[in-house]
C-alpha cells in the first residue's frame, strides 16, 4: 500500500509525457507528407530539361516512367538551362521537336523567317491564315468531297468528268472549312476546270487527304497526303494540289512525306504537284539519293532550330501574309 502511491504518481506522469511528445511530432510529420506531394505534382505540371517527358516513340522509356526518375534530383535544386535562348517563350527551341512532332510547315516556317518561327511554336501566338489559304482549303475540300461521292466505277477507276460535278460541292466544303474571309463560287471554278485538265484519265485512287505519322531518321513526323493513286506497275504517286504559284512549290516537302510512306510500306514511289491556278504538274521519281538528302535536310534543320539562341527577323513579301507580324517588333 505504501509503494502504490508513488506507483501510481509515476504512471500519470509516463502517459502526461508521452501525450505531450505526440502532439509536439505530429505536425512536422503532416508538413512533411504535404510538401512530398506538392514537389511531385509541380514536378509533372512544369517539367524542366532536366525532368523533360520524353515520348515513348523517341527514347523507348515511357514519360511517367522518365519523371519518377528524376523526382529527387528535381526537387532537390531547380533543373539547369540546356539552351542558352533567352527568348522567354513557353515553349525553349530544345523542347519544341520533343514536346511536338516534326512537320515539313514547320521547318518551311523557320527557313522563311526564325522570327515567325519563334512567335508561333515558342510563343505559341496564333498565326491566322490569309485569304489565299482559306481559299486553298476551299477546293481541297470540294475535290476530296467530289472524289468520295464520285467513288469507283466497275474498274475500280474513279472518272470526274465536268468542273461541276466538283463545283457541286461548293456549299459543303464552305460548311466544312468555314473561312473567316468571303468566298465566291466564281473564284474556285477556275481551279475545278484544271483539276478536269490534269486528271483526263481515269484515276485510279488509293486514298486521299491521308495523314501520315512516321519517323524521318530519329525524329517523328506528320504529314496530310492530298492523294495517293496506285500505278499500273503496283507503284504509288503521292498527288500534292497546290492552289499557289508554282515558284512556291518546294520538292523537299513531297519528298519528307515519301520518306515517310516508304518506311511504312516500301514501294516504287512517284511523286506529283498538281498546280491548279496554272494548270501545270511537275513530277519525280523518288530514289535512294533523295532519300538520304531529305533524312540528311531534316535532322541538320531540325538541330539548327534546337541550338539557335536567337531567332531573326526576315523581311520580304511574306510579311504581307503573316498572321503574327502585330508581335513582330
Ligand atoms: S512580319 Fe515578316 S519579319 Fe515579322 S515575323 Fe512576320 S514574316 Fe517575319
Amino acid at each position: 500500500m505504501e509503494l502504490l502511491v508513488p506507483l501510481v504518481i509515476l504512471v500519470v506522469l509516463i502517459a502526461i509525457v508521452c501525450y505531450f511528445w505526440k502532439c509536439t511530432r505530429a505536425p512536422s510529420e503532416r508538413a512533411s507528407g504535404d510538401t512530398s506531394l506538392e514537389q511531385s505534382d509541380h514536378t509533372k505540371l512544369e517539367p524542366g530539361p532536366s525532368t523533360r517527358v520524353i515520348p515513348a516513340d523517341d527514347s523507348g522509356v515511357s514519360p511517367s516512367v522518365d519523371v519518377a526518375r528524376h523526382q529527387p534530383r528535381a526537387a532537390q535544386k531547380p533543373p539547369a538551362r540546356r539552351s542558352r535562348y533567352q527568348g522567354g517563350g513557353r515553349v525553349s527551341p530544345s523542347e519544341v521537336f520533343s514536346k511536338n512532332y516534326v512537320s515539313y510547315t514547320r521547318l518551311k516556317l523557320y527557313h522563311q523567317c526564325p522570327r515567325r518561327f519563334e512567335l508561333v511554336y515558342l510563343a505559341g501566338r496564333d498565326d491566322p491564315v490569309g485569304k489565299p489559304a482559306e481559299l486553298g482549303s476551299v477546293v481541297h475540300k470540294m475535290l476530296e468531297m467530289c472524289i468520295a461521292r464520285t467513288g469507283p466505277a466497275w474498274d475500280g477507276s474513279i472518272r470526274i468528268q465536268t468542273a461541276k460535278e466538283i463545283i457541286a460541292h461548293f456549299e459543303g466544303a464552305l460548311a466544312s472549312v468555314r473561312p473567316r474571309h468571303s468566298i465566291a463560287r466564281a473564284e474556285v471554278f477556275p481551279y475545278c476546270q484544271n483539276f478536269i485538265t490534269l486528271n483526263r484519265a481515269p484515276l485510279h485512287v488509293v486514298e486521299t487527304e491521308r495523314t501520315l505519322e512516321g519517323m524521318i531518321g530519329s525524329r517523328r513526323f506528320k504529314c496530310v497526303i492530298d492523294r495517293i493513286d496506285r500505278t499500273q506497275a503496283n507503284g504509288l504517286v503521292l498527288v500534292d494540289y497546290k492552289t499557289g504559284r508554282p515558284e512556291y512549290a518546294d520538292e523537299r516537302q513531297l519528298n519528307m512525306y515519301a520518306y515517310a510512306l516508304c518506311t511504312e510500306q516500301p514501294r516504287p514511289v512517284r511523286l506529283q504537284f498538281q498546280f491548279l491556278k496554272t494548270g501545270q504538274t511537275k513530277e519525280w521519281g523518288f530514289t535512294p539519293s533523295l532519300q538520304q538528302s531529305t533524312a540528311d535536310w531534316v535532322e541538320s534543320s531540325v538541330k539548327q532550330i534546337e541550338s539557335a539562341t536567337s531567332f531573326a527577323q526576315r523581311r520580304g513579301p511574306l510579311c504581307r501574309y503573316c498572321g503574327v507580324s502585330r508581335f513582330c517588333d
